[in-house]
């Protein structure tokens, strides 16, 4: 019970609940931040946070429960009528589909137009630095998997600096990527006036508030803003991006969310189809590889034990390091607690696969990650200690140490 006891030492910071606790079916904790809006981001931000019911289990897996009661033959009755609606026969797009080639756009690509005859335009914000599995995996969807692409490369010089200010204020490594994954389709929809855009999975799998699971509609407040005043990029205003390293609107645009009003007046609908079809990740992995030539890494991914998740940026295995220090939750946290919930591992293997690879450090590409940001890695980890949260780490003989782990 002393965990549920705050004591002086365990100051929480991001807003995180004071007390960890785990859940009861997955290996999640309870600190683990809703996915929310990427372009509030602040340096004094308080998250929020997965919830736990009072049976100990986390809404993750309550929406895994209720996968299971889905009718889903009739949610793909109302993928066809959505289908049937926006279907061109005229030689243009109908739908866009965003992705870099990981397993998930794939599938969603490929089943939209061979199973359903759809025309999608897919579209793709690239990684920050992709490996040489990522890129081979980009070009095979659209080699081999048959695709139009757009794919919109962004200006070197303001990526690194903001992917290097994202670290500094937010320890946040994947800001950039997470900005044009987000903003990119809606604003490309409306310059090509394709009204019908396709993401995968609702961010309530994996802990987002179980009732956003119930509309197949992606919330705008994740890709449209009102006003320019709203926009906080690295954590800094656009003022203050503007004024401190003499960057224009211009380099600054291709961050930002769609514009509101343009966005209700055009009537594009922004829709997920894991509402419509049942979406489960290893499913979507044999998916890819049978149908649009996906690889998975020859080598196990550092942090995880997993090789087909999350492959395609350098750049994934900080970003999951740093999910570790400031929440204490690492990648093989992410990978098992989802495998899990799929029935494809035991709570029991789950805990002893995040014991072991949980927080393992991506020594891999950090070398060219560190070169690209411009940053030396003492420096990167002397920035990691300023974010750990001491009711989460202490110090046991000079080495770092949770102070609670899965069991
Ligand atoms: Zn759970």
């Amino acid at each position: 019970m002393s965990l549920a006891v705050p004591t002086q030492r365990s100051e929480a910071k991001y807003g995180l609940p004071e007390a960890v606790v785990f859940c009861q079916r997955c290996v999640m904790s309870n600190q683990r931040p809703c996915s929310s809006v990427e372009f509030r981001h602040t340096k004094d931000r308080r998250h929020r946070t997965l919830r736990f019911d009072d049976e100990g289990v986390c809404d993750a897996c309550r929406v895994a429960e209720q996968k299971e009661q889905i009718d889903w033959a009739k949610r793909e009755e109302e993928l066809l009528r959505l289908l049937d609606r926006h279907r061109r026969r005229d030689g243009g797009y109908d739908c866009i589909v965003p992705g870099s080639g990981g397993k998930d756009s794939a599938y969603a690509a490929h089943v939209l137009k061979y199973k359903y005859g759809m025309h999608p335009l897919t579209v793709t914000w690239p990684p920050i630095l992709y490996t040489e599995i990522g890129w081979k995996n980009f070009r095979s969807w659209l080699e081999v998997g048959g695709f139009d692409n757009i794919t919109f490369k962004p200006n070197g010089r303001v990526h690194r600096l903001l992917t290097r200010l994202a670290i500094e204020h937010l320890l946040h490594p994947f800001q950039t990527f997470i900005l044009g994954q987000k903003n990119l389709a809606p604003k490309i929809a409306l310059q090509t006036r394709v009204p019908l855009i396709f993401y995968g999975e609702n961010e309530a799998e994996y802990g987002n508030p179980i009732a956003d699971t119930s509309s197949s509609l992606r919330d705008r407040s994740y890709y449209t803003m009102r006003n320019l005043s709203e926009v906080y990029l690295a954590g800094l205003s656009i003022p203050e991006l503007q004024e401190r390293y003499r960057l224009s609107l211009n380099d600054l645009s291709a961050y930002l969310p769609a514009d509101g009003h343009a966005l209700e007046e055009s009537q594009i609908e922004v829709h997920y189809l894991g509402y419509y079809l049942k979406w489960t990740p290893q499913e979507s992995y044999y998916y890819a590889v049978e149908h649009t030539g996906f690889e998975a890494n020859p080598f196990r991914t550092e942090g995880t034990y997993s090789k087909y998740n999350s492959l395609d940026d350098k750049i994934d295995g900080l970003h999951y390091y740093t999910t570790y220090i400031k929440f204490g939750i690492g990648r093989a946290t992410y990978d098992a607690s989802q495998e899990i919930r799929n029935k494809h591992l035991t709570r029991e293997e789950g805990v002893a696969l995040v014991r072991r690879f949980d927080g393992e450090f991506p020594e891999r590409y950090l070398r060219e990650v560190m070169d690209f940001i411009e940053c030396s890695p003492e420096r990167f980890l002397e920035l990691c200690d300023t974010f750990r949260s001491p009711h989460l780490w202490k110090k046991v003989e000079g080495r770092w140490m949770l102070r609670c782990q899965v069991a």
